[in-house]
């Protein structure tokens, strides 16, 4: 019955805390049914809390605020759910026959084996039941864990990113595969989740798509997918509801990563600031942390005396190397007329979309390409920089985007006014503390030495833990 729902997830919070000591939220708000019958993905980055959510619902995990409904129909302990894991989850010191039975521990001993064969003939294992794990390709890997996860009859199949850790030809086609088992008549499986950061994947497969946004994630937009099975994704149909998703889905992050509410006109102007306590000193217990709810206000005193709106642009951490990939392969798309969109870049790169949109943001950061919608632009300063030859030459090009990021500009005054002494670690932390009350200070330092360290601004000790300002 398609109206009827499954499993109901009722404004569904779930805090972590940091090893820092401080609590993030990871999902928020979340507002979502299940309904029999339907087979539901849930696209969304890396991070924006796709496996928690998906925890959540199977009943794996507790939410903090907001709960999770079942069906009066659902019997959780009777073969409610199953699980397909990115990383296969099988047990390698038992063969595929012994890894499909685990499931069925509830079933008579003279249907087990019955089972097992008919399900490993279906995902095309037969002559495989004696093999281990380790014998096995990854894709064959895969199937033995659907062959698992379906053996047993469950209502629901929860798969978090299943083809994600597959090479893209073995995925492509075991994605095929999943589409055919789900059209296959009788299918016993009710419905199923698929959590995957590919939007592909999404199109290809779901019925409904339910696309989450990051930090914290939330219910950002669902999107109903009415295209008959097998899926053409050359019909115009499927095109125009790509580009929908693609659309959705792309400015949504991008605005979270290079968002235009950071101010960074009054940067480079921002009087410095000390931290509490002594110059000389290391920072009055250790790195300060906020939680993700604290104001900038809240640190009167100890702030930076920008204005309390100005907020700085959290240094990104990521290989150079990955913007300079960037930059000259969309020099090359330019010159040959290709497309420059944020998605067939990606595609182009064989970089996924979580790995593409920080160095797409690092880029715009450096102030070397823009990027109006999904489109990316260089800019005269991205054509500069790309198409200087002289090595020597890019890498003072380089040094000056990098000096003059706001929190990198900040941070180079006050080492460079400590001469060849240079701060100390905590310190330099203290002060990122100051600048991002919404970052994690450390891992900020850490992007600070990358960046900064690679076009020689700083020169950092890992010994004595001291940054030094290169002139
Ligand atoms: P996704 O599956 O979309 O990549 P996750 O649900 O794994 O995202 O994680 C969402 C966020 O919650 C991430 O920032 C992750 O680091 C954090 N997180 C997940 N599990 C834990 C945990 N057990 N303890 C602390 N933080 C966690
Ligand atoms: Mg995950």
């Amino acid at each position: 019955m398609k109206d009827q729902v499954l499993v109901s997830v009722r404004s569904l919070c779930k805090d972590f805390t940091r090893p820092n000591g401080t609590v993030f939220t990871a999902l928020e708000g979340i507002h979502l049914d299940v309904y029999d019958g339907e087979f539901l993905a849930i696209l969304g980055l890396s991070g924006s809390g796709k496996s928690t959510l998906l925890r959540c619902m199977a009943g794996l995990m507790k939410p903090d605020r907001g709960q999770v409904v079942y069906a009066a129909s659902v019997d959780r302990k009777k073969n409610f759910a199953s699980f397909v894991f990115q990383n296969f989850a099988l047990f390698p010191w038992l063969t595929v026959r012994e890894n499909v039975e685990l499931a069925l521990e509830s079933f008579p001993k003279a249907e087990r084996a019955e089972r097992t064969d008919r399900i490993l003939s279906t995902v095309g294992l037969t002559g495989f039941e004696d093999s281990y794990p380790r014998e096995l390709s990854g894709g064959m890997r895969q199937r033995v864990s659907i062959a698992r996860a379906t053996v047993s009859d469950p209502l629901v199949m929860f798969m978090d990113e299943p083809f994600s850790s597959l090479d893209p030809l073995t995925g492509e086609s075991l994605r095929a595969e999943m589409g055919r088992l789900w059209t296959q008549s009788g299918r016993t499986i009710r419905s199923v989740v698929l959590v995957t950061h590919s939007l592909d994947e999404a199109l290809q497969l779901a019925d409904r798509i339910i696309i989450l946004s990051s930090s914290p994630g939330t219910v950002h937009k669902t999107i109903d997918v009415p295209l008959a099975r097998p899926r053409n994704s050359n019909s115009p149909e499927y095109l125009q509801l790509e580009e929908y998703l693609e659309k959705s889905f792309g400015e949504l992050h991008l605005d979270k990563l290079t968002a235009a509410h950071y101010d960074t006109q009054e940067l480079g102007r921002a009087p410095l600031s000390r931290p509490p306590g002594d110059l000389d000193g290391p920072v009055a217990g250790g790195p300060v942390s906020l939680t993700s709810d604290s104001q900038p206000e809240e640190l009167s005193g100890a702030a930076p005396q920008t204005s309390p709106s100005v907020r700085l642009k959290p240094l990104i951490n990521l290989s150079l190397p990955l913007v300079e990939g960037l930059l000259s392969f969309l020099a090359e798309e330019e010159k040959a007329g290709g497309s420059m969109d944020l998605y067939d870049v990606a595609n182009e790169m064989r970089l996924r979309l979580d790995q593409m949109l920080p160095a797409v943001a690092s880029a715009e950061m450096l102030g070397y390409i823009d990027t109006p919608g999904t489109t990316l632009v260089l800019t005269p300063a991205g054509h500069e920089y790309v198409h200087e030859q002289d090595s020597q030459r890019r890498q003072i090009l380089l040094r000056q985007a990098v000096k003059a990021l706001p929190v990198v500009a900040h941070l180079y005054e006050i080492v460079r006014s400590q001469g060849t002494e240079g701060i100390d670690r905590s310190m330099a932390i203290g002060q990122l503390a100051l600048l991002l009350p919404f970052e994690d200070p450390e891992e900020q330092f850490d992007a600070l030495l990358k960046w900064c360290r690679a076009v020689n601004l700083f020169a950092y000790d890992t010994q004595t833990e001291l940054l030094v300002a290169v002139e």
